[in-house]
């Protein structure tokens, strides 16, 4: 993966980002070297490697370029992977090998203009018509919501049931019909990734494209989002490293800011910053792999476990997320004006990690799981 970026990608994501553009002939590159599917089993086309393989992956695009590690995760974590976790047979073979081999684009429908933080509150609902569901709704700030050609949609089936049991997951083919895009926003960072308003309007889902138990809807989110928390983590491991790397070459070359103290200790801030977040990643991809094994197999993981893993991931998403954020300010604040300029991929670096603080549940929000778990199940850490 290293090498790919380097070769064949790099050079190419200052160009996008300036431009705005979805960097459509490189998701095609990543299609044709098997990394659009790579914790999903080969025999659904993926590359098998896990989620610590696939947090790996994340970690080296990070690097790079999150708008193609905001793509990548809302197609692979966020999509394939609740349908490898939770879908039948068929709908493995219809969906999931388009999906892992990169043939067709995911993402991922929960947030709405009324629920983004307060997921249970949605309010597309989907309604019994004869042999199919119709769903209607508006979905907001849906990574690849102009693009993918599948959708994994949360839909409320009865808002009397509450989140668990009222929430139910559909997989959605554009082709269905009823599926547009309304808007793709204009956005501080990620630019060369797109995240539109989705608008289903009657769109007939098939009832046997519910994806896992009718009603376990929100359940199959929270799973994803743990899953995509964790890769999460690992894509901002990639922007410590950066900004880390950024700095030293920098102070190499520049002996009089190399001698100052200051700088000095905002590099070994940033060192401490790196090492933590990979330690704290690795973990929660570890976790993470582990529990999504156990899901395939069919086990039934008790709650209290799900809640502690879903407490490690929020933790391992908080925690690197910010320290990406402060390592990048740190890197442009040693570059001094250098640092500020357009073209060493600090500006463009600093604008995108911004959104690792917000989507997939905001910091606050990771600080609500983790502080409820922690006063409910008495656990230590
Ligand atoms: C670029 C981008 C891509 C995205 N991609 C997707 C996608 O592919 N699919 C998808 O479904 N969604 C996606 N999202 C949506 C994203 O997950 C939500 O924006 C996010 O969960 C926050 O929701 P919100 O914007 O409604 O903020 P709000 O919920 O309105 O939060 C506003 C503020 O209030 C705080 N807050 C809210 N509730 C609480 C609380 N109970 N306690 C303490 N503080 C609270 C928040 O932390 C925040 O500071 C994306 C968003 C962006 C910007």
């Amino acid at each position: 993966m290293r090498e790919f970026l380097r070769t064949e990608i790099a050079d190419t994501v200052e160009y996008f980002d300036k431009a705005e553009f979805f960097p459509e002939e490189n998701i095609r590159k990543f299609a044709q070297h098997g990394y659009m599917g790579i914790p999903i089993p080969l025999k659904y086309e993926g590359a098998e490697l896990g989620e610590f393989g696939y947090g790996l992956a994340v970690q080296e695009i990070g690097k790079v370029c999150s708008s193609h590690g905001t793509i990548i995760g809302a197609h692979t974590g966020l999509c394939a992977v609740p349908i490898w976790l939770f879908g039948t047979d068929e709908q493995k073979k219809q969906y999931l090998n388009d999906l892992a081999s990169g043939r067709k684009l995911g993402a991922f429908g929960l947030t709405e203009p009324g629920a983004g933080s307060d997921a249970a509150n949605i309010k597309t609902t989907a309604t019994k018509s004869g042999d199919h569901y119709l769903l209607n709704g508006t979905k907001q700030f849906i990574t690849n919501g102009d693009r993918a050609e599948t959708f994994v949609v949360f839909a409320a089936n009865d808002l009397t049931l509450g989140a668990f049991g009222g929430i139910s997951a559909f997989i959605v083919d554009r082709s269905f019909g009823g599926v547009s895009t309304a808007k793709v926003e204009k956005k501080m960072g990620i630019r060369a990734s797109t995240t539109a308003q989705v608008v289903f309007q009657d769109c007939p889902v098939p009832n046997d494209n519910v994806l896992g138990s009718f009603g376990a809807g929100f359940l199959i989110a929270l799973t994803a989002l743990d899953g995509g928390r964790a890769s999460l983590s690992a894509g901002a491991v990639g922007g410590c490293e950066s900004a880390l790397e950024i700095m030293i070459d920098w102070v190499k070359e520049h002996p009089r800011v190399r001698s100052l103290q200051s700088v000095q200790w905002m590099i070994a801030d940033t060192a401490i910053d790196a090492h933590a977040s990979r330690l704290v990643s690795y973990e929660s991809l570890e976790e993470v792999g582990v529990y999504f094994d156990r899901l395939y197999r069919g086990e039934k993981i008790p709650r209290v476990e799900r809640e502690a893993i879903s407490r490690h991931t929020a933790m391992a998403k908080a925690f690197c997320s910010e320290a990406a954020s402060r390592s990048l300010e740190r890197a442009i604040q040693v570059l001094g004006a250098e640092g500020f300029i357009e073209g060493n991929g600090l500006e463009r670096g600093y604008r995108d990690s911004v959104i690792a603080e917000i989507y997939e549940g905001t910091n606050d929000i990771q600080r609500l799981v983790i502080a409820r778990d922690l006063i409910s199940s008495g656990a230590g850490s």
